[in-house]
C-alpha cells in the first residue's frame, strides 16, 4: 500500500478516510449533508451578476454542482495527489465529455486499441462526425507512440491494463513522447483507483475514474469523474456543464461513502484476485491467466516499476472448448454473477470477445476468454464455484 506519513504528509488510507469532510462547519455531523438543489438563490443583484459573469465564482446553479458533489471531488482530488476533479453522470460521460471538450474539427487523436470498448463508439461514430480523426495503437507501443503522432495530433489516450485482456502500457514513455510533440496524455484509470496509481505523478494531464466501480464500490451508483491539471480545470469544468453534464448529490454521497473503505476493500479483492488467478493458472481447463500481478505476465515488469498494486479484475483464456460448455460451467455459478460492470464487492464472471473490439493489435486466442472479478466473499468459497464449474464444464465436453 502506497502512502505513509512522510514529514506530516497523510498517507492514502488517512486522505481515503478524512478527504472532503468537514464535520465542524457542519455541527460536527461527520459526513457531508445531501444537498439536493437545482436552483440556487442569490442574495442581491450584485451576486448575480458576478455569478454571470463567472458561474464558478459561487454555488450557481445545481448543474454544477453542490457542496455534495464538491466533496467527493475534494477527496478524489486529495487522492489523485493533485490536480482538480470534476463529477458526472458516468464513466462513460466523463471520457466523453472531455473529448468533446478538448478536441475539435480537423484534430486528430490516439487511441488505446485495448480502451474500454463503449469508447471506441465515441470515436468512431460522435467524434469523427464532428471531423475529429482517431488512430487505434497498440498497447504495447511505448515509445513508438512518437511515429504515429502527426502535426494535428492533440491527444493521447491510454488505459492499463486494458479492458478485457490486461496488457499494461508504458506510460511514462507514452508521456515523454508526447510532451516531446506538444500533446496531452489522457488516461483512464479505473482499474487502479487513484491508490495504486497515480497517473498526474507520472506525467499524464488529464485521468478519467468510472467511479462506477471500485471508489463507489457497491453496485448501486453510476457516476464517472474527471481529474485534470489546474490550467485544463476551467475549461474543463465550464464545458462539460455546458453540454449539459451534472451528478446525483444522492450518487455523491454513497460514492464518498465506498472511498471511505476504499482502501480495505481493494487489498482484500487485490489478495483474492492474486489467489485465483495463480489456482487458475495450474487448472488444466485454463490455457492462460490475464494478470499483470503475476511474475510471468509480459505486463508484470510495468506493472511492478509503476503501480503500487491490483485490484481484483483479471482475465482468463480457456483451452478450446464447445460453447455449450463454458454456458454449463456459466449457468450454475452460485456466487460468480454474471453481468456488465464490476469494482462491487460481489464476485463476477464474464464470457467476453477481444478479438472483435480491437482494430490495431490482433488477439491470438484458440479458446474463449472469461473476464472475472474477485470479491469479498471467502476465498474458498470462491474456489470451489470455480472448481464446480471447471467440473460441469468437463462433464458438459463428454457428453458433446
Ligand atoms: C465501466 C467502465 C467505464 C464506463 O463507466 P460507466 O460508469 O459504466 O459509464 C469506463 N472505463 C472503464 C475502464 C470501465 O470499466
Amino acid at each position: 500500500m502506497a502512502g505513509g506519513n512522510k514529514g506530516g504528509t497523510p498517507g492514502d488510507e488517512t486522505r481515503a478516510t478524512h478527504a472532503g469532510n468537514h464535520p465542524h462547519a457542519n455541527q460536527g455531523v461527520i459526513n457531508p449533508p445531501v444537498y439536493r438543489a437545482s436552483t440556487i438563490l442569490y442574495p442581491d443583484v450584485a451576486t448575480l451578476e458576478q455569478v454571470s459573469k463567472d458561474r464558478l465564482s459561487r454555488l450557481a446553479y445545481g448543474r454544477y454542482g453542490t457542496p455534495t458533489v464538491s466533496a467527493l471531488e475534494e477527496a478524489v482530488t486529495a487522492l489523485e495527489g493533485g490536480g482538480r476533479a470534476i463529477v458526472l453522470s458516468s464513466g462513460l460521460a466523463a471520457i466523453s465529455a472531455t473529448l468533446m471538450n478538448l478536441l475539435q474539427a480537423g484534430d486528430h487523436l490516439l487511441m488505446v486499441d485495448t480502451v474500454y470498448a463503449p469508447v471506441r463508439n465515441v470515436c468512431d461514430k460522435t467524434l469523427k462526425k464532428f471531423g475529429i480523426e482517431t488512430t487505434y495503437y497498440s498497447p504495447g507501443i511505448g515509445a513508438d507512440i512518437a511515429e504515429l503522432i502527426r502535426p494535428q495530433t492533440r491527444l493521447v489516450y491510454a488505459e492499463a491494463p486494458g479492458s478485457l485482456t490486461f496488457e499494461m502500457q508504458d506510460i511514462p514513455a507514452i508521456v515523454r513522447a508526447a510532451q516531446g510533440a506538444g500533446v496531452r496524455v489522457m488516461m483512464d484509470n479505473t482499474w487502479a483507483t487513484p491508490l495504486y496509481f497515480k497517473p498526474l505523478s507520472h506525467g499524464v494531464d488529464i485521468v478519467v475514474h468510472a467511479a462506477t466501480k471500485y471508489i463507489s464500490g457497491h453496485s448501486d451508483v453510476m457516476l464517472g469523474i474527471v481529474v485534470c491539471r489546474e490550467e485544463l480545470y476551467r475549461q474543463l469544468k465550464l464545458g462539460i456543464h455546458a453540454l449539459g453534464h451534472s451528478a446525483s448529490p444522492d450518487d455523491c454521497y454513497l460514492a464518498l461513502r465506498g472511498l471511505r473503505t476504499l482502501p480495505v476493500r481493494l487489498a482484500r479483492h487485490q489478495e483474492s484476485g492474486l489467489a485465483l488467478a495463480r489456482w487458475l493458472k495450474l487448472r488444466p481447463e485454463v490455457a492462460r491467466v490475464m494478470h499483470p500481478g503475476l511474475p510471468d505476465d509480459p505486463g508484470h515488469g510495468i506493472w511492478k516499476r509503476d503501480f503500487a498494486g491490483a485490484s481484483g479484475l483479471f482475465g482468463i483464456l480457456l483451452k478450446p472448448c464447445p460453447p455449450a460448455a463454458v454456458a454449463a460451467m456459466l449457468d450454475g455459478m452460485r456466487l460468480f454473477g454474471m453481468g456488465a460492470s464490476w469494482g462491487g464487492y460481489e464476485s463476477l464472471v464474464l464470457p467476453v470477445n477481444p478479438a472483435a473490439i480491437r482494430t490495431a493489435s490482433r488477439w491470438e486466442a484458440a479458446g474463449p476468454t472469461l473476464r472475472l472479478h474477485a470479491g469479498l466473499e471467502q476465498i474458498d468459497d470462491l474456489i470451489a464455484d470455480l472448481s464446480d464449474g471447471f467440473a460441469r464444464l468437463a462433464a458438459a465436453q463428454v457428453a458433446a
